[in-house]
């Protein structure tokens, strides 16, 4: 599998690091240097290895070492958090149109990239998540595309639109169009024509596609044994065409992955999913932070990482709930115990959970199916906002919020001051909840989750 030997080449500059008690300065240098040359031999991009040693270097030197850690394993902490914001740091997943609109994806990429195969692999996805996908054969040069297209839909029991070879690509896509509208297909995706190597026809194909019927998501298949390559065509498209993300196939094979790592940091388009074998079940979502550990190959060391920062949280828990049974939670606390719930995860999850922050605000947060976690975290933001408007004075004493108070942080946050109201009402709420249960928070702080 692709990365094995960047892997081994990690392990190997970590094995060394993680043997000494104390790093010197030089020591990080040396790893650091190893490190850079495993990520060229991997084949990531020049420019992207250059920064990425620079943030680790500027981090690694100087950097407190954490609790429960040695020096060493906070060098792995800080490559393995780099590695992770070089890919993107969150997971990206397809844009869908809202509600019973019909999506429209359209596939690009070179010939042999594997555009078909991904076509009919992503519709078996969508549809085990209810969608009713229509596949669109517009690569019209090549008769075996439209048949592997038709026995590949065929095998995702989803329908395939096809119009022969005598027909413009954007004329196929718009009488694919309305054969949707009349099926009922609400996901439409668009398998187009590639080339060996980029060309003008090509774009302008593409372009036209986009003028005729609406895009919604434009998805570059990219192969990743090309390597550097895969890079370079996914800055053309993205500048000609513009585009939505990436998948990148073949990271089953014998790669040495620096496409994967290199595509984020050089074109800004995040990676979607990766395919992972032939087998048209073999396409998976792409999670940044899993990606790192599967790289570094330290399970041992990342799950070590982990607990520390568990414990941290903690112990920064254990402290809270010793204000708040003495019932000194302020603001201050507040915004600590946010940061705390977004370091959980998930915040609509817990949401419902948590007393104090339902209702009013935050919406009807006891009903936790429903939540909708994007408005909640909007939510949550402003009451961030209204909190950092706060002088430090305000937040530790919010008794003295009188009115004019309350009209300045208002106007500070940019909020009504009914919102303002609201919060603090909630916080007397919360304060009087807090004091009826006073181990509520006590216990285990913010475990992390684990992938
Ligand atoms: P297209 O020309 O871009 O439509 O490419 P195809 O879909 O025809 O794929 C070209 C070849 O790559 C086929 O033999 C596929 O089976 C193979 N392929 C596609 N994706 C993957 C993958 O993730 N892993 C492996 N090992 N092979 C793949």
């Amino acid at each position: 599998m692709a990365f094995d030997s960047l892997t081994e080449k990690l392990q190997n500059v970590f094995r060394s690091l993680r043997s000494k008690g104390r790093l010197t300065e030089d020591d990080v240098k040396t790893a650091l240097r190893e490190v850079k040359m495993a990520l060229l031999e991997a084949d990531v991009n020049f420019k992207v290895v250059k920064n990425f040693i620079k943030s680790v270097q500027e981090r690694a030197v100087g950097q407190d070492v954490m609790n429960g850690l040695n020096p060493g394993q906070m060098v792995i902490k800080i490559v393995n958090e780099e590695l992770v914001s070089l890919m993107g740091s969150e997971t990206t997943e397809i844009r869908l149109q809202p509600g019973k609109e019909t999506t429209v994806i359209m596939m690009a990429g070179l010939q042999g990239a594997g555009k078909t195969t991904t076509t009919a692999k992503l519709a078996g996805k969508f549809k085990l998540k209810g969608k009713k996908p229509l596949l669109v054969a517009c690569d019209v040069y090549r008769p075996a595309a439209i048949k592997q297209l038709q026995i590949n839909g065929e095998k995702q029991g989803v329908e395939v639109f096809s119009m022969g070879e005598n027909h413009k690509p954007s004329n196929i896509a718009k009488a694919a169009m309305e054969h949707a509208a009349k099926n009922g297909n609400n996901l439409v995706i668009l398998d187009t024509a590639g080339r060996l190597h980029i060309d003008e026809d090509m774009m302008a194909e593409l372009q036209e596609i986009k003028e005729t019927v609406t895009v919604h998501q434009t998805i570059l298949v990219v192969d990743a044994m090309t390597g550097q390559d895969a890079v370079n065509v996914a800055s053309e498209f993205n500048e000609k065409i513009g585009i939505d993300g990436v998948i990148v196939t073949k990271l089953d094979g014998d790669t040495r992955g620096g496409a994967a790592l290199s595509i984020k940091a050089v074109t800004g388009c995040p990676i979607l999913y990766v395919g992972m074998g032939e087998k048209l079940s073999d396409l998976e979502q792409f999670y940044p932070d899993r990606m790192a550990s599967r790289i570094l190959g330290m399970g041992d060391i990342l799950t070590l990482i982990e607990k520390a920062e568990a414990d941290i949280d903690e112990e920064k828990a254990k402290e809270m709930s010793q204000k708040l049974k003495k019932a000194q939670f302020d603001f201050e606390d507040y915004l600590e115990s946010m940061k705390q719930m977004r370091k959980m995860g998930g915040l609509g999850n817990i949401l419902g959970m948590l007393p104090g922050l339902g209702g009013g605000m935050l919406g009807k947060a006891g009903k936790t199916p429903e939540i909708d976690s994007d408005e909640a975290q909007k939510k949550m933001e402003r009451m961030e906002a209204i909190i950092y408007s706060m002088t430090v004075k305000e937040r530790r004493n919010p008794d003295i919020l009188n009115p004019s108070r309350k009209h300045r942080i208002a106007k500070g946050a940019g909020v009504d001051i009914s919102e303002v109201n609201k919060l603090c009402k909630q916080y007397e709420q919360m304060k009087k909840m807090m004091k009826q249960m006073p181990g509520m928070m006590g216990g285990r702080g913010g475990k992390k989750g684990k992938f």
